[in-house]
């Protein structure tokens, strides 16, 4: 993620397929609970806001731009307005209850003072999902089933997580979660238990001891990267988003978000080295090897040979691959640079190729070994280091 302007950042291929695992691992879990991908226009008219009466509030924070004609837009930083109207404008005869809609997308915000990465950006890459059900209790049920899918998510990327009660702040609703990741220098602090599960947003935290087990709780800095709300019927009543049921009624909304971009800033920032070298978990990294072929005009220019035998063997494990093929610069170099990017190994074709018999270093960039193979290993190596997780 480099930055391009103050608050804006642009994804280069290496960082773009680290938000494209990410994305399928979201996307993987949305289709679990029968939620279906939309994508919605940037731009949302200014009066949809108006109606709920969101617009005049929120101002400052939103980019608006206007058409030829003179009628304003919002830059879409959430669609709650967008897509209950979509709804009314699609018909109640056409709902199948419940209704799970989400979207992966650009959104915008125009941050007083944009700092950390994307922790506070003024575009950022956001999973937003709506839920529509019948009855308060169906939509409780939906939330539910929403909050496991979070978790399941937090659970796959592998960082310890944190579910604390939310701020309901100026979306509403009847209740909120929030998803922390602990993270120091941010705005966000979480009070949690140190006994039991129990965490709440300091904003939200009334008293200094925990209301289920009564030990003290502890004040945690951390970087929220996940949001859900139970929001009743706030935005669907004004929206005029409706169902039939024995009269026409206002549908039960859920909206909850996940900040995608957030994500990836937060645990390139926890996992990253001393050095400033990136390390991701396994699920997120780029690619999974990195192979560093020798330098041209170097003495060890003929363990090029060997390429295509590797290529082979890492290919029939289908272990993602990246070839380093800068050959103008010294292997010592590229293998800085593959530390610094953080694949998770790294084969080098170099000096020790040369010898009889030929063998080749493999580096495990994540616990800092290395060790030198034959050809003939290098298969078992990777089948027992896959195990290993
Ligand atoms: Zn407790």
């Amino acid at each position: 993620m480099t930055p391009v302007s103050n608050g804006l950042y642009a994804y280069l291929p290496i960082g773009l397929r680290v938000l494209n695992k990410l994305t399928n691992i979201v996307e993987n879990e949305m289709e679990n609970i029968g939620a279906q991908r939309v994508l919605l226009p940037a731009l949302t008219p200014t009066n949809l806001w108006q109606k709920t009466e969101r617009f005049d509030t929120n101002k400052t924070e939103l980019f608006t731009v206007l058409d030829r004609h003179n009628r304003q837009y919002i830059l879409s930083p959430t669609y709650e307005e967008t897509i209950c109207d979509l709804i009314k404008s699609s018909g109640y005869m056409s709902l199948k209850l419940p209704l799970k809609l989400y979207q992966i997308s650009n959104k915008w915000r125009d941050e007083i003072k944009p700092r950390f990465g994307f922790l506070r950006s003024r575009e950022f890459i956001m999973k937003d999902l709506y839920t529509f059900d019948a009855t308060l209790d169906d939509a409780n049920q939906s939330y539910e089933t929403v909050c496991e899918a979070y978790s399941n998510i937090f659970k796959t990327l592998g960082i310890k997580f944190t579910k604390a009660i939310g701020d309901t702040g100026i979306i509403g609703g009847l209740k909120s979660h929030e998803y922390h990741y602990t993270c120091d220098n941010t705005d966000d602090i979480i009070c949690t238990c140190s006994a039991c599960q129990y965490a709440i947003n300091k904003v939200m935290c009334k008293e200094s001891k925990c209301p289920q087990c009564s030990n003290t709780l502890l004040e945690q800095s951390t970087a929220e990267v996940g949001h859900t709300f139970l929001l009743d019927t706030k935005y669907t009543e004004p929206l005029g988003a409706v169902y039939m049921q024995q009269k026409l009624k206002p549908l039960v909304m859920g909206c909850y978000g996940l900040g995608l971009s957030r994500i990836l800033t937060v645990v390139a920032e926890k996992l990253r080295t001393e050095e400033g070298e990136l390390r991701w978990p396994k699920s997120l990294a780029p690619y999974t090897l990195c192979i560093i072929t020798p330098k041209s005009g170097s003495n060890e220019e003929g363990a090029n040979q060997y390429l295509n035998q590797i290529l082979e063997i890492v290919n029939q494990l289908n272990i993602e691959t990246i070839l380093d093929d800068r050959t103008k610069l010294t292997i010592g170099k590229r293998m800085k640079l593959a530390r610094l990017v953080g694949y998770p190994y790294v084969i080098v074709l170099g000096k020790t190729a040369m010898m009889s018999p030929p063998t080749f270093e493999v580096h495990n960039i994540n616990d800092s070994s290395s060790t030198e193979l034959s050809l003939e290993s290098i298969a078992s190596y990777f089948e027992a280091e896959n195990m290993k997780t």
